[in-house]
């Protein structure tokens, strides 16, 4: 099984994003998919454009809207393993709407957010996930705005797969991937992935010196809501691993009544091709 392709990713030597593409690779083939029954989907931003760089079924959509369009393929051919993937800007400023609406819907498809907590394709401004006194182009006096705690966010809004990794963790971020694929509704998994030519903060280093990983957490317990929103609130929301998931909940696909088990492209149209005319027709 083969998700590498020809193309060459065009990121800066030494982003975090190459790590991810690798795991998301390592991961679809760990779980035995093939690369026609997957579909990358993404947003704008540096990171949009892994959806390109895997041999699979890709789309590179528009800013803040990878999820709405990957929820749509999702329900509409449910046979596909759907990974939407986006930057800290992408998914938590211009789509957090979305971002906040998916979880609570809780279509299975799995959201990978490469967060390098800086906007790099636009060469370096301040984003949601920025630290404050943060300094940028757009905050040269530092920024004055707290940092968004998506994950916290995530766990108030009814997601029921929580986790977090960091890009130099290929082998525990792989494992993460692997089980929000087989997570039976919206997962969550969101990426330290250093910026290396624009965020000389949060280096590689940085997050090294920062990272708490579950693993050394004895009796943790990710089934525990309560716990894990504690953990995210007493360590800055620095914990990575599987930070929380709830596998009693029904995945949307699953709580819908009268959906049609074949997906709609397998669908044949109810009308003739007269009465399709016809109301074609009416739109004219
Ligand atoms: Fe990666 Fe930053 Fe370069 Fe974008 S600008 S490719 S995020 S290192």
């Amino acid at each position: 099984k083969e998700f590498r392709n020809n193309v060459k990713p065009n990121w800066c030597p030494g982003c975090g994003d190459f790590s991810i593409q690798a795991a998301i690779q390592r991961a679809a083939a760990n779980v035995g998919l093939e690369p026609d029954g997957l579909a990358v989907i993404s947003g704008i931003g540096c990171s949009g454009r892994i959806s390109g760089y895997i041999n699979a079924y890709g789309l590179h959509g528009i800013h803040g809207r990878a999820l709405p369009i990957a929820q749509g393929v999702k329900l509409a051919n449910r046979d596909l393993t759907v990974i939407a993937s986006g930057g800290d800007g992408d998914g938590f400023a211009i789509g957090m709407g979305h971002t906040v609406h998916a979880i609570r819907r809780n279509v299975n498809i799995t959201y990978i957010v490469m967060d390098n907590q800086i906007y790099g394709l636009t060469k370096g401004q301040t984003s949601p996930r920025s630290g404050e006194g943060f300094k940028t182009k757009s905050t040269p006096e530092g920024s004055i705005e707290s940092t968004l705690a998506p994950l916290e966010i995530a766990l108030s809004a009814g997601a029921t797969f929580v986790a977090q990794s960091f890009s130099s963790d290929i082998k525990q971020l792989t494992s993460l991937i692997e089980q929000g694929i087989q997570h039976e509704g919206f997962s969550l998994i969101n990426v330290f992935s250093p910026c290396v030519t624009f965020n000389k903060v949060n280096t590689y280093d940085w997050f090294k010196d920062n990272i708490i990983n579950l693993d050394t957490i004895p009796d943790y317990d990710p089934s525990n809501r309560l716990a894990a929103m504690t953990k995210l609130m007493e360590t800055g929301s620095m914990i990575t691993g599987l930070i929380y998931q709830n596998k009693e909940r029904k995945s949307y696909e699953n709580l819908i009544h009268g959906f049609r088990q074949e997906p709609l492209s397998a669908q044949q149209l109810a009308l003739t091709e007269h009465e399709f005319d016809n109301l074609v027709a009416e739109f004219r």
